[in-house]
């Protein structure tokens, strides 16, 4: 409060020798989840840092946007964030990270699915090596200026998080969202960007990949056939391609994934973050 008066009887004092108390903010955020944040910034020399790496900034005027993720295989430690002005904090932010159950699901798959011949093993290594480059150079600004929107409408049969055991032996985790969807539904894209990539993989089928920026990425697996091509710019709800069962499936259906800064997160969180941030 106090800090508040003095701001504004003595602008021009405060903005020049005095080092200001940095503003404090306590957050929390789960695993597997994204935060959408936004800062006042006094110019475009600011930078932000989570867990001592830089996390790249949108800036745009006086204001400055980011998201932070926290990884489904946290291990639940607390961090800050500090967003710098050279050596001064101007704001610390306490991320607390509490724990998010996920349902577990047992399924029962033909082995084949899970021991993968040396041949498919092979193809799946090689197309992950150009995913992993297409991954590492998203574009250095937001390419939307509105929320994130659902791809479809239909009945969601498994969420993001779900656990899986198969065959009552192999673990993993299903890191996307799966909608019911019949082989031809039109796929829409869920927010503005690039396509990086449109083309068939062994997992996923025919997979589109949109680039939002800012190392955030939208997938759209098990495709019937893809509307775009690697290099186009899209909009939201642009029909990217149709729905269909290509890849390892057992059934049509899309699945939706969401990857931040290199990690698969909700995009149901995301949807919601960016919602409150565009005011939508
Ligand atoms: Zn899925």
């Amino acid at each position: 409060m106090k800090y508040t008066i003095l701001t504004l009887l003595f602008p021009a004092l405060l903005s020049c020798a005095m080092a200001k108390n940095p503003v404090q903010k306590e957050l929390s955020i789960r695993p597997g989840e994204v935060r959408f944040l936004e800062f006042n910034i006094p110019h475009d020399k600011v930078r932000l840092f989570c867990r001592d790496q830089e996390v790249k900034l949108q800036k745009s005027g006086k204001k400055g946007q980011a998201v932070v993720i926290e990884s489904y295989f946290s291990e639940l430690k607390p961090f800050t964030c500090y967003l710098k002005d050279n050596d001064q904090n101007l704001e610390e932010l306490f991320f607390k990270v509490e724990n998010r159950e996920y349902k577990a699901e047992q399924l029962r798959v033909n082995p084949k699915r899970i021991k993968l011949s040396p041949k498919d093993q092979k193809r799946a290594n090689e197309e992950q090596l150009v995913l992993n480059k297409i991954y590492a150079s998203s574009l250095n600004t937001f390419q939307f200026k509105t929320a994130f929107k659902e791809p479809m409408e239909s009945h969601v049969t498994s969420l993001y998080g779900t656990r899986r055991v198969y065959n009552k032996k192999k673990k993993g985790q299903h890191l996307g969202i799966d909608f019911r969807a019949a082989i031809g539904d039109k796929v829409p894209s869920t927010n503005a960007g690039k396509v990086v990539f449109a083309g068939d993989l062994f997992y996923t089928g025919w997979t589109v990949i949109i680039d939002h920026g800012l190392d955030i990425f939208s997938v759209y697996g098990h495709l019937s056939k893809p509307m775009v091509e690697a290099g186009e710019m899209v909009e939201r709800g642009q029909i990217i391609g149709l729905s269909g069962n290509t890849g390892r499936t057992s059934g049509p259906h899309l699945h939706w994934g969401v990857k931040v800064q290199g990690q698969y997160i909700d995009g149901f969180v995301l949807i919601e973050e960016t919602k409150k941030a565009f005011k939508e």
